[in-house]
């Protein structure tokens, strides 16, 4: 960028709680002439299988972006929006009566961010169909991507009710469509109950390793992060974070609860430690604001999407 980057309203002035309500009171895109990274919100849940209601995930993220103070995160040593320009992008026009349509309308709204360049961008979910549409708009600019994938769910499945595009298949229809590098990919978090072991055959046999919940306690999260950036090595990655990876405890707030998840400062300690893998974009997903208490989960997503943003600017 030539011009300095537009920051975030500045906290000393005007309170965090009020002023405009962007992501973490950073510029709108419409303030600037042009962007390195965008924040984009994607409010669909109608691939939803169980508790609807991430459709306000998008809003609630932001509300609760405002406790954040963007000027300096200390873990990636960066000062992001100094350093780049970060727009919030808004939110994404999505049918929510139609959910191939949908999936065209996010990818179209998601090409024209990346645009000539390949801008980055976190996506704000939405469920996680979100997904599908969105490694489609970046497999146009970049090829095939390996895929991070924090989840208490492995979201490989075939088909529900016969529906083939839904919050559980994205990663299978990625797969087919080959927009994920072969062997490169890998799934954190994963636990619970699966309707049939073979859930698990698939998926190995479409190349995906799995870190579970449960293997965080024995190997820990150090070997765990160095496990995931062998894996990707130095290829374009893309990062989805389902915030159901988290414990109930920590994000009560979503879809698809389940039992025995990541603590809060797990999933932050592996993202900071994972500084330098190429992230090219990032989702964060399955924020059902109804179902919070306090702003929980909505805190967790914020936090998240920031350490996302730090990541992509310290490697940029
Ligand atoms: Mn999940
Ligand atoms: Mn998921």
């Amino acid at each position: 960028m030539s011009e300095s980057p537009v920051g975030a309203v500045p906290a000393t002035q005007v309170p965090r709680y009020a002023g405009k309500g962007t992501f973490a009171r950073i510029a709108d895109i419409h303030e600037v002439t042009d962007y390195d990274i965008a924040v984009v919100g994607l409010p669909f849940d109608g691939g939803t299988s169980y508790r609807p209601g991430a459709r306000f995930g998008p809003m609630a993220v932001r509300q609760a972006a405002r406790t954040l103070r963007p000027g300096f995160h200390v873990e990636f040593g960066v000062a992001p929006l100094e350093q780049v320009q970060i727009v919030d992008a808004g939110d994404i026009t999505i049918t929510p009566f139609d959910i191939p349509e949908a999936c065209t309308q996010i990818e179209r709204g998601m090409r024209e961010i990346i645009g000539d360049r390949a801008r980055k961008f976190v996506a704000i979910g939405g469920d996680h169909t979100v997904a599908l549409p969105n490694l489609r708009a970046l497999h146009a600019f970049h090829g095939p991507m390996a895929l991070v994938h924090f989840d208490a769910h492995l979201d490989t499945w075939d088909t529900y009710f016969n529906a083939p595009v839904t919050h559980g298949t994205p990663f299978r229809r990625a797969f087919e469509e080959g927009l994920l590098i072969e062997d490169h990919s890998i799934h954190v978090g994963i636990r619970g109950p699966i309707y049939d072991r073979m859930d698990l055959e698939d998926d190995a046999r479409m190349g995906f390793k799995i870190i579970r919940a449960g293997d965080l306690d024995v190997m820990g999260v150090e070997a765990a992060v160095d496990v995931v950036a062998r894996r990707v090595d130095d290829l374009p990655v893309y990062l989805s974070i389902d915030i159901d990876v988290l414990d109930p405890a920590f994000a009560p707030g979503t879809g698809t609860p389940e039992s025995g998840g990541l603590t809060s400062r797990e999933l932050l300690r592996m993202l900071r430690q994972l500084n330098g893998i190429n992230v090219v974009g990032a989702d964060v997903v399955e924020v059902a604001p109804a179902y919070d208490h306090a702003e929980i989960t909505s805190i967790a997503a914020a936090t998240v999407v920031f350490d996302l943003l730090s990541l992509i600017v310290a490697n940029g």
